[in-house]
């Protein structure tokens, strides 16, 4: 039986221009979980990932303008509440969708840590925004409180950026490759997984931080050992020249050819960036196949009608 990973991208759970209300999430994870329940059904052993940039950030709001009557939590915790939320609406909107064409299997959501290095270099350079947007005055008396980084982001206020380290192991992953191989579906690494780090005495700490969730995909389908990563996104794979009148879309492209790509600078940091650079890690580690493709398209994209699909050699 083929193992897949798929990594679901924002729009799974929010698409552009929602607030993110319950029902607005309810019905996108729906969507989302009719897509998983076909690819159950043409029989693959599915393990699935997800973002959670919008959902914390609400979070983190929330913990905000309630920090004078309900103590604030740091990151690490809200990141795991947004798990438990987002894999809470998926467990159950997946098991439904596999009822409704008559299979019944356990669906489970697994809050994952993953490991990163406390000497990653990213800690020294925070780059990755979270949260709202605050004036200049919040943004220092944060700076000089609490020793945040806060940036001006062209022109729409002061956010904070907080380092993105490099995932190095998936804390969980015997759990989730048990309750895999058993034949559940496993919903994990939620965000790319909690940033944790570990002492020399193998004490382990969560710390402010994110990790790219497509890069965190990658750990997760290792730790497993499928044969497919699939990263679902809100385009129909990837291109080279984009957004450029000499755009061209990738079908089936080799590792190779697609490193040349990469380094010729086609895919944009923090977007389709770290997608390809996940792609091209797992084959490097013995995946079979990578896929980029769009939501709406996961079967005819592992069929190779459609998207990107990426092969070693
Ligand atoms: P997700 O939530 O799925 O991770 P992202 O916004 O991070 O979504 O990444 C998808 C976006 O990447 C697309 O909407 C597209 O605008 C952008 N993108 C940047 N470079 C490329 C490229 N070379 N080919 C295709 N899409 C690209
Ligand atoms: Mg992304």
């Amino acid at each position: 039986m083929r193992t897949i990973v798929v990594a679901l991208g924002g729009n799974a759970i929010l698409q552009r221009g929602e607030k993110g209300t319950a029902e607005e999430q309810r019905k996108n994870v729906k969507m989302t979980a009719s897509q998983i329940a076909s690819l159950v059904k043409d029989g693959y052993r599915v393990v699935i990932t997800h973002g959670n940039g919008p959902q914390v950030g609400n979070i983190l709001i929330q913990n905000e303008v309630a920090r004078g009557e309900v103590p604030a939590m740091p990151m690490d915790i809200c990141g795991a509440e947004s798990q438990g939320m987002i894999g809470y609406m998926m467990q159950m909107s997946i098991r439904n969708a596999l009822r409704e064409i008559g299979l019944d299997i356990p669906v489970v959501t697994v809050v994952t840590q993953t490991l990163v290095d406390r000497q990653d270099p990213a800690f020294l350079n925070p780059t990755k925004p979270v949260g709202p947007f605050y004036d200049e005055r919040w943004a220092r008396e944060r700076q000089e409180k609490y020793g945040e980084t806060w940036v001006e982001d062209s022109g729409r206020g002061w956010r904070r950026v907080v380092p993105s380290p490099d995932p190095k192991l998936i804390i969980e992953g015997e759990s989730i490759k048990a309750l895999v191989d058993k034949g559940h579906i496993v919903i994990s690494t939620g965000g790319g997984g909690i940033p944790v780090i570990q002492d020399e005495n193998g004490v382990l700490s969560g710390v402010e931080a994110v990790i790219d969730k497509d890069l965190g995909a990658e750990r997760l389908a290792v730790a497993v050992g499928a044969d497919t990563l699939m990263i679902l996104t809100d385009v129909n794979g990837a291109a080279i020249n984009y957004g450029t009148t000499e755009e061209r879309w990738l079908g089936k492209v080799t590792l190779s050819e697609l490193k040349k790509f990469e380094k010729e600078g086609h895919f944009k940091k923090g977007s389709m960036g770290p997608k390809v650079a996940a792609i091209i890690r797992f084959l490097e580690h013995g995946g079979e196949q990578g896929i980029i493709a769009s939501l709406d398209k996961a079967i005819p994209a592992l069929r190779g009608e459609t998207g990107t699909l990426v092969v070693p050699g």
